[in-house]
């Protein structure tokens, strides 16, 4: 067995187990044998599922929240609003799932009609990150099913709880074995079983760069589709023609969500040197009003980290860039309740050349950056081997359109700290990764185009 613990104290929250390669081999083989029913299935009957499953877990939100608190350490409203996120992934596809539709196509020969069709790619597998137990399940899960895919999921071993309680629930409302399949154990030797077996017909994956390029680099014998989120190094950017306290609210909730363990967290925040102080010293005063604590109360707090690796990640960075003439404004230690708690942290007078501009922080810091000019801002915003997403406020409408245009980046959220909903294509360019999740285009991720030409009509 795995032991699952609670990053606030140590102490153990659950277990799950340790599949050996035997079990994992059954359950790849179970996937691959549910596949024929179910992608034949009405895309009603998915529908139908999907939305007991989703009214079941809706009706124990509670329970849900109570445990992402506990395996993972953010708070209660924070989990509370995952699983509205997340829920409303498994509401948008159990509607999408009637709506994967083909074309016709104007025929190029005499007597022949030529019919386009979208079919379900086949068995897919997941491996998932840590920082959304809930979201990323339901996210990948209700996608492959919609379209009519069977999917077997690798959760991360330190949130595997809430996966697997999402596995019950499933079962409950009618998704039976094989059409969704959870292991857990050595993720290598998972990676390794599910990359390798042409079966397997995609594989969605969220989390480093580094494991993505591997998983791509494995499934390349078996030329898999692939869907790849990976890390981030968001800008966010604040021109001096901007609503000064929005964008410095926006900013402290994009920052502060999951103890800034999100791949989408403000990662670089570019102040444009006139407002530079005064929007420093308002964010320092927001930051300063929320308190860091364990999460389970109704109230947002700072939780912990998720474990003592992305500690000393944080203090490395927090470290090298004092050392070479950053300012630490706030925090810059430890949180003194202990533990994994990192004191949230502002840095000033942070320069590109400083380990943190190039690398995703996955913590409570704000490395504020001086900028004078649009031109500037765009090249230093640009200057990263990520795209994920990238945030900037202006009340200038020309500038908004130039920096959506000019921002390399999947996603460009002007105005706003807030990025995700069902109803939205998620994703990056460059070494972000590729593919889309939500919206129409997520179930295009999970559908083949098949061509059919029927001739010899006349
Ligand atoms: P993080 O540093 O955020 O945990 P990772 O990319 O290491 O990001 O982990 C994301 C997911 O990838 C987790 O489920 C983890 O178990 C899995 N993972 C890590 N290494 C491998 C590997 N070599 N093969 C397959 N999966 C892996």
């Amino acid at each position: 067995m795995i032991d699952v613990p609670n990053p606030v104290d140590g102490s153990v929250v659950g277990q799950v187990e340790h599949h050996s390669e035997f079990e994992v081999r059954a359950a790849i083989d179970r996937t691959c044998a549910a596949f024929p029913a179910w992608s034949r299935l009405l895309a009603k009957q998915r529908s139908d599922i999907l939305r007991k499953w989703f009214d079941l877990v809706s009706a124990d939100k509670r329970a849900f929240a109570e445990l992402m608190c506990r395996e993972n350490g953010k708070c209660l409203t924070e989990a509370l609003g995952e699983i509205e996120y997340g829920l409303g992934f498994v509401e948008w596809y159990a509607e999408e799932a009637k709506r994967v539709y083909g074309d016709t196509i104007p025929t190029h020969a005499q007597g022949a009609a030529v019919i386009v069709t979208k079919e379900p790619v086949g068995p897919v597998a997941s491996i998932t990150p840590w920082n959304f137990p809930f979201m990323m399940i339901t996210r990948k899960v209700a996608t492959a099913l919609a379209a009519g895919c069977t999917i077997i999921i690798k959760p991360a071993e330190e949130t595997p709880l809430t996966a697997y309680k999402l596995l019950e629930y499933a079962r409950r409302a009618g998704i039976p074995e094989g059409v969704f399949e959870m292991v857990t154990g050595d993720p290598v030797l998972i990676g390794k079983l599910i990359t390798s077996d042409a079966r397997i017909k995609k594989i969605s994956f969220t989390g480093s760069t580094v494991v993505g390029k591997l998983l791509a680099r494995q499934s390349s014998d078996t030329l898999k589709k692939m869907t790849m989120e990976l890390g981030g190094n968001a800008p966010f950017i604040v021109f001096d023609d901007s609503d000064i306290e929005q964008a410095a609210k926006g900013l402290v909730a994009a920052k502060l969500r999951n103890s800034g363990q999100v791949c989408i967290s403000p990662n670089r925040v570019y102040v444009q040197s006139s407002i530079h102080d005064r929007f420093v010293q308002r964010v320092k005063e927001l930051v300063e009003e929320i308190p860091v604590d364990q999460g389970l109360q109704e109230r947002f707090v700072v939780g912990p980290l998720i474990n003592a690796k992305a500690v000393s990640k944080v203090t490395e960075l927090v470290d090298d860039a004092r050392a070479n003439g950053a300012n630490v404004v706030l925090g810059g230690h430890l949180h003194a309740k202990g533990g994994l708690f990192y004191a949230p942290t502002i840095l000033t007078e942070v320069t590109d050349a400083m380990q943190i501009q190039s690398t995703e922080i996955f913590g409570p810091v704000f490395p504020v950056y001086r900028f004078e000019t649009e031109m500037e801002v765009i090249a230093r915003a640009n200057d990263t081997e990520y795209g994920l997403v990238a945030y900037a406020y202006t009340r200038d409408l020309g500038r908004a359109f130039r920096l959506s245009r000019n921002i390399e980046s999947g996603m460009v959220i002007l105005n706003s700290g807030s990025v995700g909903t069902a109803s939205v294509p998620f994703g990056g360019v460059k070494q972000s990764g590729y593919g889309r999740e939500g919206s129409y285009y997520g179930i295009e991720e999970y559908v083949q185009v098949k061509y059919t030409l029927m001739a010899g009509l006349d």
